[in-house]
Order: C-alpha cells, then structure tokens, then sequence
C-alpha cells in the first residue's frame, strides 16, 4: 500500500476531545453546556440508530441531551409546533430533525422552520446562503462535508491552488463541499469541478484531481486508472453490497463498499479514506462541533 490511510475514527476520537475540553472550559467560566434535540418521528430502525449514536456522543461530551420521539402519525402541525418549542427554549443550542420523515409531512416546511441559529445540520435556506456568501457569514457547515473537509486538511493535503474534483451534485454532499473548498481563506482556495450523471467525460475530470472527493452512492464508480498518482482520494459512498455475520456480536450486518475501488485505487493515491471507518464518523463529530459553535456564538466567544 503507498497511499496514508485518512482514519476518520482516529480523527473523530481527537476532535471530540478537543471539544469535551470547550465544553469544560465554558461551564467552568459560563456555567453552561451546549444543548442538543434531536426529533425523531416514527420508529424506522436506521432513523433510530442515527438518533441514538448522535444523542450518545452528546452525552459522552457533558451536553445536554434531549431525544424527542414522537408517534409516526404526528401531524405536520404538531411537529412545527414541537420545532418553534425548541427555537424559543434557550436551553437547546442545536435542533436536528431525523430524516426521512414520515410521508405526510413536507420535510422543506419543517427544516425551514427550524431557527437558522439553532440549525447545526447547516440545510436551512439561510445557512445554505451563508455557506455561498462564504468567510465569516458561514455558521454551521453541513456536517459531512465539514468532516470532509477536516479530514483533507488535518492530514496536511495542501489544497490552496489544488485541482478539487467532486462527483455528486447533491444538496448535502456533492455542492456544499465544493462550495466549501471554493472558499477564500486556509483549508480552501481551491479550483473545484463538479462532475455528475450528464458530465461527459468522468474519466478525464477525475484523472485531472489532486484531490478526489466522490459522493455518488455506486460501488466501484472511481476505477483505479481514473486516479491520478498522489492524489488525496475521500470516498464518501457508503454502499450496502451484502451481508455477513458480525465476529464480535453474532448477529447479521451489512457489507459496505465505497464508491472507490478501495484496493486498487490505495496503490497509486497518496491519500485515501476506508470504508467503513473513513468520512462515515465526521459527520456525528461535526455536528457536536456545529452545537458547541452555536453556543459560542450565543456567548459571543465563537
Ligand atoms: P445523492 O443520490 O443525493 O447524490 C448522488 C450524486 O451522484 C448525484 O448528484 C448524481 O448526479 C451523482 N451520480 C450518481 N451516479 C453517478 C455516475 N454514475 N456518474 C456521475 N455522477 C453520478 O447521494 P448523496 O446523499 O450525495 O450521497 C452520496 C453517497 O454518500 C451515498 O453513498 C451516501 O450513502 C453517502 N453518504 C455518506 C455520508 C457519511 O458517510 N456520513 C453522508 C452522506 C452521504
């Protein structure tokens, strides 16, 4: 193997405990914690385990927590309701939505009713405004791609003047993380191309990258001849390709791949992230850091 392997649970283990130290600091000099809900409706089983995960992590931090799960027939009424509870309790730092939503209630309506200040999942019309105004304006990053972008620069990827290529052009992953290494300013200023399903020439675009990011959701998209020798390669895809029995629980779990044909494509990047274990746990860790950012906004110390 000659690519460095970008772990994203070593990456998460350090960031977490720079941000259990805020949380320490801040109660000692403020006497107060962040504070996260998170609200789930209904009882889908990946829903729940997301919910789960990210209200363990608050808790591990010293936030307070907060899961609020509601019945899947909770009206839209109700749930915008719950939502402007939460805007005005000045407890609560951070508000996140579980998606998807049951299919009676406009997700765009409740997402867009959360306070911007409050939304440290980074989708509220506001924040995708201040992700374009760029600099200072951004507040909360949406999360995956902030990790990606965390992962690319603490491992010492230069990415001033760097050839970006992004394959996706979702609303979560593929324009936010362009957008974000567009951006003026250190752990950016890079010259970013976003190819999708109607780009021509995939092939060349991705040959061209010094660093790599794909975001598509097909295992074995990125074909180890599309990398270019060095490049920083970031596999965002996490793709179910079957089933095995877990050696530490005995129960069935899922076989993941990437997007990236992982063992080939390690051979001639000078980075890459695995997957599992790769952009996967940033996404969590970010969102602590977006709720803690929201807090120290509020104290005027961000
Ligand atoms: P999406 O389906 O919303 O978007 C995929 C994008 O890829 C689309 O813009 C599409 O144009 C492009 N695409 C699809 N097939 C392509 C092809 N053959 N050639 C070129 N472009 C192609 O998906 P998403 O929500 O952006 O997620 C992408 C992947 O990342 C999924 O596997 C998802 O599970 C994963 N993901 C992981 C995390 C995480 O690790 N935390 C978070 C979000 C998404």
């Amino acid at each position: 193997m000659t690519a460095k392997l970008i772990k994203g649970t070593e990456l998460r283990d350090k960031i977490l405990e720079e941000i259990e130290a805020e949380v320490n600091e801040i109660k000692e000099k403020h006497g107060v914690v962040p504070g996260l809900v998170t609200i789930l409706a209904g009882e889908d089983p990946a829903s729940i385990s997301y919910v789960t995960a990210k209200i363990k992590t608050a808790h591990k931090l010293g936030f307070n927590e907060i899961q609020d799960t509601q019945p899947a027939d909770l009206s839209e009424e109700a749930l915008l309701e719950i939502v402007e509870k939460y805007n005005k309790d000045d407890s609560i730092n951070g508000i996140l939505v579980q998606l998807p939503l049951p299919k009676h209630i406009d997700d765009k309506k409740i997402l867009n009713a959360i306070d911007p200040d409050k939304d440290v999942d980074g989708f509220h019309p506001v924040n995708v405004g201040r992700l374009m105004i760029g600099g200072d304006a951004i507040k909360f990053p949406p999360c995956t791609p902030a990790g990606i972008q965390e992962m690319i620069v603490r491992s010492g990827v230069e990415t001033s003047g760097a050839e970006v290529v992004v394959v996706g052009r979702s609303n979560i992953v593929g324009k936010p993380i362009a957008n974000l290494m567009l951006q003026k300013g250190p752990g950016a200023n890079s010259t970013v191309t976003i190819v999708h399903t109607r780009t021509k020439d995939l092939a060349a675009h991705c040959k061209r990258a010094d660093i790599l990011i794909v975001a598509a959701g097909v295992p074995g998209l990125v074909k180890p001849e599309w990398i270019k020798p060095g490049a920083c390669v970031i596999d965002v895809g996490v793709n179910r390709i079957g089933e095995k029995i877990s050696e530490k629980t005995g129960k069935k779990i899922a076989i993941l791949s990437g997007d990236v044909d992982f063992d080939a494509a390690k051979e001639i990047a000078g980075y890459i992230t695995p997957v599992p274990g790769g952009v996967g746990p940033m996404t969590i860790t970010m969102l602590m850091k977006n709720t803690l950012k929201s807090l120290k906004f509020k104290l005027g110390i961000a």
